[in-house]
């Protein structure tokens, strides 16, 4: 049973191309199964959440972690009695964008775009990779997603302005989306704070003392843990402990999302578009406390200079990269040539994205050494 203002597949806005209805999938279900038959979502295997693979190949990549993600989105949206379908594909789909290298490449791209007067956003490069890099159709380029999944790629993280962003005007850049798309940011953060306090653990980089110090919802469960198995091995009250705030968050996300829908008296997928802000989010007391545990990992963990190593490495390979297609549009494979005479930075760009860490180390092994 869907709640009222729940997006329904069958008022989807559909799709660019009109498809014929399938027997016994509705349209948001044969998005996730697009999605998950796409190149780049394969391609997430080998794409850098935190760690590299040099430290260690049990820690979370780009695809591990958006697993996590979209099973702790089913868990939410399903108790909020929202569309699961749509929060799974939205949940899917939302670091398809990403380049390789994590945020250290991000920031790589985007510094060699800026030197050209552009720049990279992995929102909008998701969406450029299911409306047209990804090629499986034969009567039309890209993965033909519904709008509500576009949307969502969009929309999912942070609002854009319609006046800076004409390309994406059709998007209802003034209303909010869907509650299935605004619970993914949240879910994201869920996923990722308890994950890299677990990873951040066991690569020895942050101690059980610096989280204990560093965040007050981690050390009330810890102090709990504690009494309840006093005897028990540090890393597994750490686990307890973990397990304990991804259910705070996770609880609280629902139940802060609940009463902000009931008090703005939503009863319709419009009310929620034409609410003035987000309904889904943490309460107030919560907030404060992933705030102060975001800061922990920031400093303590992702500014820690025992990645820094791995960043400055990534940030290297991306601009040599970058700065050797631009000399060498040639070498940029035949499917890219059209597309480097309309815009050659763009071209590089869109090509280094879609890499995954070990396909770019390769390239600049076997071109630049
Ligand atoms: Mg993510």
């Amino acid at each position: 049973m869907l709640a009222p203002y729940a997006a329904r597949a069958e008022q989807t806005r559909g799709r660019r191309h009109p498809e014929h209805r399938h027997a016994y999938r509705d349209d948001y279900q044969r998005d996730r199964d697009r999605v998950i038959h796409s190149r780049a979502f394969r391609r997430l295997e080998n794409k850098t959440q935190v760690f590299t693979r040099r430290l260690s190949d049990h820690f979370r990549n780009r695809l591990t972690h958006t697993i996590e993600v979209a099973q702790i989105s089913r868990t939410i949206a399903a108790e909020l009695d929202l569309n699961v379908d749509l929060v799974e594909t939205l949940a899917l789909v939302h670091d398809i964008g990403h380049p390789p290298f994590g945020h250290a490449g991000e920031h790589a791209l985007d510094a060699c775009m800026r030197e050209q007067g552009l720049f990279f956003d992995h929102n909008l490069h998701a969406l450029r990779i299911v409306e047209y890099f990804e090629q499986r159709y034969a009567d039309f380029r890209g993965l033909n997603l519904t709008f509500e999944v576009r949307e969502g790629i969009i929309k999912h993280s942070r609002d854009y302005s319609a006046r800076e962003y004409p390309q994406l005007a059709e998007y209802l850049l003034d209303k909010r989306p869907p509650l299935e798309a605004q619970l993914i940011d949240l879910t994201d953060e869920i996923a990722y704070l308890t994950a890299d306090l677990d990873d951040g653990l066991e690569s020895e980089i942050i101690t059980l003392a610096d989280i204990r110090k560093g965040s007050g919802l981690f050390e009330r469960f810890y102090v709990e843990v504690e009494k309840l198995y006093p005897q028990a091995a540090e890393k597994l009250k750490a686990n307890e402990a973990i397990k304990r705030v991804l259910n705070a968050l996770a609880g609280d996300l629902i139940e802060a999302t609940k009463s902000r829908v009931r008090a703005a008296k939503i009863e319709t997928l419009e009310d929620v578009r034409n609410a003035p802000r987000r309904l889904a989010g943490f309460s107030e007391g919560l907030e404060i406390e992933r705030a102060e545990l975001k800061k922990f990992l920031y400093q303590k963990l992702y500014y820690s200079p025992e990645l820094a190593r791995d960043k400055d490495d990534s940030k290297r390979v991306i601009a040599e990269m970058f700065a050797f297609w631009m000399q060498h549009p040639e070498k940029l494979p035949e499917s890219y040539q059209d597309d480097a005479k309309a815009s050659l930075p763009q071209t590089v760009c869109d090509y280094i994205a879609g890499m995954t860490d070990n396909f770019i180390n390769e390239q600049h092994r076997a071109l630049i050494g």
